[in-house]
């Protein structure tokens, strides 16, 4: 249930929500510009109980949320949400792209690429050091070396970087060296995992499963959300299809509807989406068109000697040419970088 206030008086908000807590309902309290709202998220059962708060003098009205995801939604909160990491932001009037490559190999590999993504404009920096391959015999990331690697080359290009953590039990250890927290799109429903980094004071790059539809997207956000971390990034990555000339399908009316029905920041990822290099340019530039506040790019400075997601990933070069080419599509868009 949403209330509306009628008052702005911090003891009457601090009233209801003390009488919303009574009920057994958990409280988040929105500031908005025009007036301050109540969300009562709990069991659905007990809502007539709430409504007759409505009797109160300092609230306007008591009214239904009517999506499921409560938090995610823009019913309770219109206003975009934005995140802001040292010089980067996401969300709002910014455009953010996010680059990097798959996996962290070696020092030489993830400063050399840290360097060439940032000189092109790129914001954030990506790299995985813990990595969820199909195969058990395939690379399975530097881990905390991966980590340590990060740190240096994010420090020495001064960018933040985001980096995939697969299990509830790392993220201590991720939380302490990561700006941003990636929840895989193998993992978007791994619920433990999304509660423990909903505890985290990190932002957190939630993907969308493969075989997920946007609505469970945003069932999975909620669940960050609801455990207290406002910090939640969407990031389209493409679904499964029948189609085998690309890895994925990527979904790309996802960004303006996702934009419609939520207040978090939508980033599109055109490597995985497409799993060709050659597709990655001008599905960035229709995710520009589209609406996202962002990309995700995989950039590696040898591709074809990649230890994974070598053929989706661009050449420094590329990705140079890609930041030339959407900058007047962001300009026509209203956004900058
Ligand atoms: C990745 O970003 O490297 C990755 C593994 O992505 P996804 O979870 O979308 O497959
Ligand atoms: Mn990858």
């Amino acid at each position: 249930m949403i209330i509306v206030m009628a008052s702005r008086k911090q003891e009457d908000i601090d009233y209801v929500v003390s009488r919303i807590e009574a009920l057994g309902y958990k409280s988040h309290i929105i500031v908005g510009v025009e007036r301050t709202v109540i969300a009562a998220v709990g069991d659905e059962r007990g809502k007539f109980r709430l409504q007759s708060l409505e009797s109160l003098p300092h609230v306007e009205k008591v009214v239904p949320i009517l999506k499921p995801y409560k938090l995610a939604g823009r019913e309770l909160r219109p206003e975009p949400t934005v995140i802001r990491m040292g010089s980067a932001q996401i969300g709002g009037d910014r455009f953010c792209v996010i680059a990097g490559p798959c996996s962290v190999e070696s020092e030489e590999q993830i400063l050399e690429t840290a360097q060439a993504v940032s000189a092109a404009g790129a914001a954030v920096l990506r790299g995985g050091a813990y990595k969820p391959r199909t195969s058990p015999y395939a690379f399975q990331g530097l881990e905390k070396e991966g980590l340590r690697l990060l740190e240096k080359a994010s420090r020495r290009c001064d960018m933040p970087f985001v980096t995939e953590v697969m299990t509830p039990e790392q993220v201590p250890l991720v939380e302490e060296y990561a700006d941003i927290l990636q929840v895989g799109a193998r993992n978007m429903q791994n619920f433990g995992l999304l509660k423990a980094v909903g505890k985290s004071r990190k932002p957190v790059l939630l993907k969308r499963g493969m075989m997920s539809t946007i609505g469970e997207l945003l069932m999975s956000a909620e669940y960050i959300l609801s455990e207290g971390n406002a910090q939640v990034i969407l990031c389209e990555r493409g679904i499964r299809t029948f189609e085998t000339e690309t890895r994925n399908t990527l979904d790309l009316s996802a960004a303006p509807l996702l934009k419609k029905l939520t207040h978090l920041p939508v980033v599109v990822d055109p490597s995985h989406g497409t799993g060709r290099w050659e597709l990655v340019i001008p599905m960035a530039k229709a995710s520009v068109v589209a609406g996202a506040d962002g990309l995700m790019i995989e950039v590696h400075p040898r591709p074809s000697e990649a230890f994974s997601d070598g053929a989706q990933s661009l050449t420094p070069q590329h990705f140079k040419q890609l930041m030339e080419e959407i900058r007047p599509l962001l300009e026509l868009s209203g956004k900058r970088l």
